[in-house]
């Protein structure tokens, strides 16, 4: 054994430095977070990034802060050292993005890094060389007042952590994110990306939140978004939530900032789950762009090396305060569709009285407009109607029903129907032979849209439709990504796509089958539909793209005249699988007689219990 392994030895700074370089810098994505920090910090105006190959070949930040003189320039690179905090109190009271000291002596340690600086009241700036850590050259050069940092070829020292990075194309995605976020924190810095030459954005300085969201967020429109505004004694929260129907499966456009730093905490998940209440399915999570300002007394910034975890003093507070703020912008919402719902010249109350059968052709017949309750219950022998507990199954099980008249019932999910009318502006009412049926139209339309769609796909028969205008439509840059990937999969279901540069896609038709429902809302949900997925499972791609689509295409209007209802009962009726939207929400949801018996205290059993008792 070699003796020297078992002395224990203090590790020279070099080392310790390209250990700690770990924590803090994970890919290109990392050091522009903390170069951008700094350059924040530093009071900058102005920020220039620009990457070469995803960030792999070279990483630039040149921003028109405070810039160091030659002292402090050699200080920087020192782990622990930093002008941003004194004493141990300080660390309770964190008004700078940075203050641990760290970032610059790990980004040297694992990069071929340059650093020049020059204060505004310095003649001449300095440069500093290193590489790997080590110190190359020292010199005086002129420059503008600011910083330049340059990394380049990062990680040419950690085989490993190379070994790690991504694609080109995935690393740029990531650093995107970073550069969004912060931009979106500090409309007041003028800030630009540049990826391989080429512009990506050009952000003016002294902007507000509102045309960063613009420049930024190209897809969402801002008629998706409420304008949120609250205070409590400790907490200010403002910002944007979207709409409910605005919703992503993972939490990769949840944009959250405490003190304008991105940063996250699992409490504030909860509050937000809270906020949107029931609004949402469990598995969705809403978009939101949200910003807390709080005491920093009242947090612990000093948890996560790379500061992305904040922990609250008052964790009830906050917790209560940002899902009421949410609560408070989303009630607009309700407000709005009650005074429409109460304008309506029907008031919304006459449900029409009108009595439907289904048969085999999926045809209605009228069997009378002057409802009679115990009319309609002779009318059905008790032992073949589907239960409510049979619902759920019934659909792709292929549940036959005995119609009354001894034909064929295929699989559908009530014998008779009658629409008792309308509610909240929403929800469709019906009265089966088993019940109540409450009907979510959004969730049919999308079901019946769905099945029709995906049967022209499995015929290869999807009927296209030409535009109007061909309509550019502009995608976040990981959408548009994935999108690129399936393109010909979509070229060949009835989309006219073409690549139209960067995240840029032009649109000429979209299946018939949509209306004309708008092909950016179209391909901006498809496109998040794939990136959810990761890109993943070809085998399905087409069941994804389909899904994607008829949700888009479904628009959230909200009376239904009658004749409307009537057609999507009809086509629902022939759906396979009429219980479900295609992705999973519940269409119908039944209330047996039965049922209805139990909750009231009524013994009698169902076939009686239209009758006063
Ligand atoms: P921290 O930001 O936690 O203090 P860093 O290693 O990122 O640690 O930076 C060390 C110090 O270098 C900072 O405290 C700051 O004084 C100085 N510095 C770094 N970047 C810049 C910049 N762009 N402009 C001016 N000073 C900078
Ligand atoms: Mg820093």
């Amino acid at each position: 054994m070699n003796n020297k392994k078992n002395h224990i030895h203090v590790l020279p700074d070099q080392v310790i430095n390209k250990i700690a370089a770990g924590e803090v810098v994970e890919r290109p994505a990392s050091v522009i977070k903390e170069l951008v920090e700094n350059a924040l910090d530093a009071k900058a105006t102005n920020i220039d990034i620009e990457i070469l190959s995803g960030g792999r070949t070279l990483i630039s930040v040149n921003d028109n802060g405070s810039g160091m003189d030659r002292n402090d320039a050699l200080l920087a690179i020192e782990r622990h050292a930093t002008s941003k905090i004194s004493d141990i109190d300080d660390i309770e009271q964190i008004s700078t993005l940075g203050f641990r000291g760290e970032a610059l002596a790990a980004i040297s340690s694992v990069s071929r890094f340059t650093l020049r600086t020059r204060p505004a009241n310095s003649l001449s700036g300095t440069e500093l060389i290193m590489a790997g850590g080590k110190i190359q050259e020292v010199r005086d050069v002129g420059s503008p007042p600011g910083t330049q940092m340059e990394v380049r070829q990062l990680f040419f020292n950690v085989p490993a952590r190379r070994k790690f990075l991504r694609s080109e194309q995935t690393e740029t995605v990531h650093i995107r994110q970073v550069f969004m976020m912060y931009a979106l924190a500090n409309p007041s810095v003028g800030m630009k990306l540049k990826a391989n030459g080429r512009l990506i954005y050009n952000l003016p300085p002294d902007a507000t939140i509102e045309n960063r969201l613009g420049e930024l967020f190209v897809s969402i429109s801002k008629n998706s978004l409420r304008p949120v505004s609250y205070s409590s004694k400790n907490l200010r929260i403002s910002g944007y939530v979207a709409l409910p129907s605005l919703t992503r499966a993972d939490r990769s456009e949840q944009y959250l900032f405490i003190n304008l730093r991105p940063a996250g905490a699992a409490l504030l998940f909860g509050a937000i789950r809270d906020g949107y209440q029931s609004l949402i399915p469990k598995n969705r999570n809403p978009i939101l762009f949200l910003f807390l300002e709080i005491d920093p007394a009242l947090i612990d910034v000093n948890v996560h090396p790379a500061k992305k975890e904040i922990r609250f003093h008052n964790p009830g507070e906050v917790r209560n305060v940002v899902s009421e703020a949410i609560r408070t912008a989303l009630k607009n919402i309700q407000i709005r569709n009650m005074s429409s719902f109460n304008s309506s010249p029907e008031g919304g109350q006459t449900p029409p009285n009108l009595l439907y059968r289904s048969d085999a052709g999926g045809k209605k017949h009228i069997i009378t407009n002057t409802f009679d309750y115990s009319k309609a219950h002779k009318q059905k022998p008790d032992d073949t109607a589907p239960k409510a507990t049979d619902l759920q199954f019934a659909g792709s099980h292929g549940t036959k029903v005995q119609d009354v008249a001894g034909e064929k019932v295929s699989d559908r999910p009530w014998r008779w129907y009658r629409i008792v009318g309308q509610i909240g502006n929403l929800y469709v009412i019906l009265e089966t032979e088993d019940g109540l049926v409450l009907m979510d139209p959004h969730a049919a339309h999308e079901r019946v849209l769905f099945e029709k769609f995906t049967k022209e796909i499995t015929k290869r028969s999807v009927e296209s439709q030409a535009l109007l205008m061909a309509e550019n439509v502009v995608l976040p840059p990981a959408d548009a990504v994935c999108l690129k990937r399936s393109l010909d999969t979509l070229k060949q279901n009835g989309f006219g796509i073409a690549e139209f540069g960067q995240d840029t896609f032009l649109v000429d038709s979209v299946p018939a089958c949509f209306g004309n429902v708008s092909s950016g809302r179209l391909i901006a949900e498809i496109a998040a539909a794939l990136t959810e997925s990761d890109c993943k499972g070809k085998d399905m791609l087409e069941e994804q793209i389909a899904r994607a689509a008829c949700h888009a295409s479904v628009k959230a209007h909200s009376r239904l005249t009658e004749s409307e209802i009537e057609r999507l009962i009809n086509e629902l009726e022939k759906a396979e699988m009429p219980y479900t939207c295609p992705h999973g929400r519940p269409v119908i949801i039944h209330f047996s007689f039965q049922e209805l018996a139990k909750k009231f205290g009524r013994s009698a059993p169902r076939g009686e219990s239209g009758e006063n008792a």
